[in-house]
């Protein structure tokens, strides 16, 4: 078979666009930030019609670099920004308020109110794998009903649709004659049942929202229609879509029950596949669909770091130690694994599996001897523990990873990652594209296209750019990873200990 595929990557701060040929390599690839929107205090929006904007600017220009034309695109993968809420208008596919982002926080006093009562936390961590927090599209979606004037009761007389952000790109791609979305995003709203794969009517209930307003839930590898053709110069069909975290585990390869990939941006995401058993984590960590293909899932557990490169960032913004984030790795070298100074970098609370809001950050074990070296190291170092600290709650809930795929800006630093590799005592593997995100879902539209048969076909042609064994001794692992125990306790400040 000849031709291209083509990922569209809607995430958090841009809009982008990559063609990748038949063997899963970068032909062309285009991207366009934009404008995040602070109303008020813990309140993050994104202008609908700027995300539709961007995607479609980035799929023209896309064409355009590469010399294609959206005929030679067999077929085009969605994967987006998780849990990021519109509801828009049936007829005329106008949204009635901008984008409630994944990060806003505007519904945590409702989600705290519900958190009262046990059983509904129960009732949430049993149909859904996850936690009742604003995080999650549920609380987002009854804002919207209850602060737009009209909003409930148009929702009631079937006028209005939700969607997360696949949904409302597959619904304008398609000349508004899809409203669907994938398992993946179905599982991150809150109010779908991740093992009867239904809207569940109890939290449909809980939440208020009318279910004639959620899309229709499809495989990750499905017909999803075709573009109009007025608006990439062709019809294609969109055969893939999987949100952000989950793309990436598919575009690590990560098939098989055990194998973990772990993306290092911004903040950290770590995904492991548990195979057909949704196991229910008891260190809170999340229970989500790593993929559903051809009717079968396969589950995943998550946990997540809020602040990976954005340490490194802070370091490099706020204290101005370095100049860029590259001069970290010369820093931490000169230092050495052996830092008796550690940050905990908690300057928005804890995540997984701490979930302590009220942590903030705080810096140990200064000596007249520490320098700038010692203190970006242990900000390098911080993720590694961080990131062990996820490991550890995932082998107490019985799922070990053999090893971790890693991708994300971070990984370019080999001093951090095989520090990971020391820390966490497994092997480490760095791929050779580190799209991960955008190449899974071009593998989904792939495998919809017959391009590939099976996953087992994706798998075949993923391959590492470098691979990073566990150097450090055992004692040394952990008599490190014990102070950074002893210096998390002395920031925690919740109930989770
Ligand atoms: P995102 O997709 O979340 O915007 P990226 O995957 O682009 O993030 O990664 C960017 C992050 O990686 C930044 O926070 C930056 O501080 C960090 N980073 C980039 N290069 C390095 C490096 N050499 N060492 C450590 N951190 C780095």
């Amino acid at each position: 078979m000849s031709g291209y595929l083509l990922a569209i990557d809607q995430g958090t701060t841009s809009s982008r666009a990559i063609i990748f040929d038949l063997k899963g390599k970068i032909v062309a690839s285009s991207q366009q930030e934009f404008a995040q929107i602070f109303p008020e205090d813990g309140w993050v929006e994104h202008d609908p019609e700027v995300i539709w904007q961007t995607t479609l600017a980035t799929c023209r220009d896309v064409f355009q670099q590469a010399q294609l034309h959206a005929r030679d695109v067999i077929s085009i993968g969605i994967t987006n920004q998780r849990e990021t809420t519109v509801v828009w208008d049936k007829q005329t596919g106008k949204p009635i308020y901008n984008a409630i982002v994944w990060q806003d926080r505007r519904t945590a006093e409702e989600c705290q109110r519900l958190k009262q009562q046990p059983e509904l936390t129960n009732l949430v961590a049993n149909k859904t794998g996850l936690l009742l927090d604003p995080y999650f599209s549920a609380s987002k979606i009854a804002w919207i009903l209850d602060n737009v004037v009209g909003a409930r009761a148009r929702a009631r007389a079937g006028e209005l649709l939700f969607g997360t952000i696949d949904s409302f790109l597959l619904w304008r791609l398609t000349g508004g004659k899809q409203h669907a979305t994938d398992a993946t995003n179905a599982s991150r709203t809150l109010l779908f049942n991740i093992h009867s794969h239904q809207w569940d009517s109890d939290l449909l209930a809980l939440f208020n929202i009318p279910s004639n307003m959620l899309p229709e839930v499809r495989d990750c590898a499905a017909d999803y229609g075709s573009t109009e053709a007025s608006l990439l110069g062709a019809e294609v069909p969109i055969g893939g879509i999987a949100g952000d975290q989950q793309a990436a585990l598919i575009g690590q390869a990560c098939f098989t029950p055990g194998m973990a990939k772990s993306t290092y941006g911004t903040g950290c995401f770590m995904i492991m596949n548990t195979g057909e058993h949704a196991l229910q984590s008891k260190n809170r960590l999340l229970t989500t669909i790593g993929y559903r293909l051809n009717g079968k899932t396969t589950y995943a557990l998550e946990g997540s770091i809020f602040m990976a490169g954005a340490t490194i960032q802070w370091i490099r913004d706020g204290l101005q130690m370095i100049a860029n984030a590259t001069e970290s790795q010369s820093l931490a070298e000169q230092t050495g694994a052996n830092n008796s100074v550690y940050m905990v970098p908690a300057f928005t609370g804890l995540g997984a599996p701490y979930w302590d809001p009220e942590a903030r950050g705080a810096i140990f074990g200064l000596s007249r001897d520490t320098g700038i070296k010692e203190i970006v190291t242990a900000g390098l170092q911080s993720v590694c523990y961080q990131s062990r600290d996820l490991l550890a709650a995932m082998a107490q809930d019985g799922a070990k990873p053999t090893s971790i795929r890693v991708d994300g800006g971070m990984v370019v630093n080999n001093w951090l990652v095989q520090f990971l590799a020391d820390t966490l005592g497994i092997d480490i593997e760095r791929p050779q594209v580190t799209e991960t995100t955008a190449l899974g879902v071009a593998y989904l539209a792939g495998i919809q296209a017959g391009v590939f048969l099976d996953v087992e076909e994706v798998a075949d042609l993923w391959q590492h750019e470098a691979q990073f064994k566990p150097r450090m001794s055992e004692s040394d692992r952990e008599r490190l990873y014990r102070g950074w125990l002893e210096a998390v306790k002395k920031v925690l400040c919740g109930d989770s200990v």
